[in-house]
């Protein structure tokens, strides 16, 4: 069973995230074991505070070591070789997430997710507890707890026996080579004056992996001849940028 604890000021936003679809379901099974804890429970002081303005001065406030510190190290141990948990905090300065990181995650260690807010967190809370920094795209949220429901979902869905049909995985985009997934079709056979291509409906199975295959390098030249680029060079996926 994969472990997953996130750590923010408003896991209230988490609940029906956990309860529905293939992550309610993960749950049920006992394939994952997602647990949102409030950092808020570390703070010490009267108003439960968990930033402070910036030095150096400027906009917004910073979130504090303390309480995050402590709180990282309660729930993954100090940071260093004998720790047991992967601690990444979601941020826009981190590595981009990608199909091949998820796949990691999916079979690596227990993983707590920090998630920031205001204008992120103070560096030594990264210096000191964190173990990665992880973005999921280039462009600035007001929070890391939706980047940590992207990362968690990525990840249950590529658990064992979570998704029914395992093929699914397979031949979706950036699976086993950076080509996005060719167009796709389900009943009506004509819907409004368009209709699903012929050899889909074939039942010429050749015919349709072939079909399959050249829309899918045709689309994926159109859309993002970025990723075939990549994908010639040789470098392994989970070092493309
Ligand atoms: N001032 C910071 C941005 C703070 S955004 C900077 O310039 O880097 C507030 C919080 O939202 C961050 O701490 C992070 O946890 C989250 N966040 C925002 N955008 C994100 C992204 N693209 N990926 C992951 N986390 C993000």
């Amino acid at each position: 069973m994969q472990q997953i604890d996130i750590l923010t000021i408003f896991p209230e936003l988490f609940g029906p995230f956990l309860e529905t679809a293939f992550v309610g379901l993960a749950r049920k099974q006992g394939a994952v074991a997602v647990t949102a804890h409030n950092l808020r429970d570390w703070a010490e002081d009267r108003h439960r505070s968990v930033d402070d303005s910036p030095y150096g001065g400027g906009p917004g406030m910073v979130m504090t070591p303390e309480p995050l510190v402590p709180a990282i190290e309660a729930l993954a141990g100090a940071k260093g070789p004998s720790r047991a948990t992967r601690v990444v905090c979601l941020t826009p300065q981190g590595q981009p997430l990608t199909q091949q990181k998820l796949a990691d995650m999916a079979v690596g260690p227990p993983l707590l997710l920090v998630c920031g807010r205001y204008e992120g967190l103070d560096q030594r809370i990264l210096d000191l507890a964190v173990d990665e920094e992880i973005s999921i795209g280039d462009y600035v949220l007001s929070g890391g707890e939706v980047p940590a429901m992207v990362l968690i979902e990525g990840v249950v869905r590529l658990l064992p026996g979570v998704l029914g049909n395992p093929e699914s995985i397979r031949t979706e985009s950036f699976q086993g080579g950076a080509v996005l997934e060719g167009p796709q079709y389900t009943r009506p056979p004509i819907y409004r004056g368009l209709s699903v291509p012929n050899v889909l409906r074939s039942g010429d199975h050749a015919a349709i992996e072939d079909w399959r295959r050249q829309n899918a390098q045709a689309r994926t030249r159109e859309r993002r001849p970025d990723l075939l680029e990549k994908a010639d060079s040789g470098t392994p996926v989970d070092q493309r940028e």
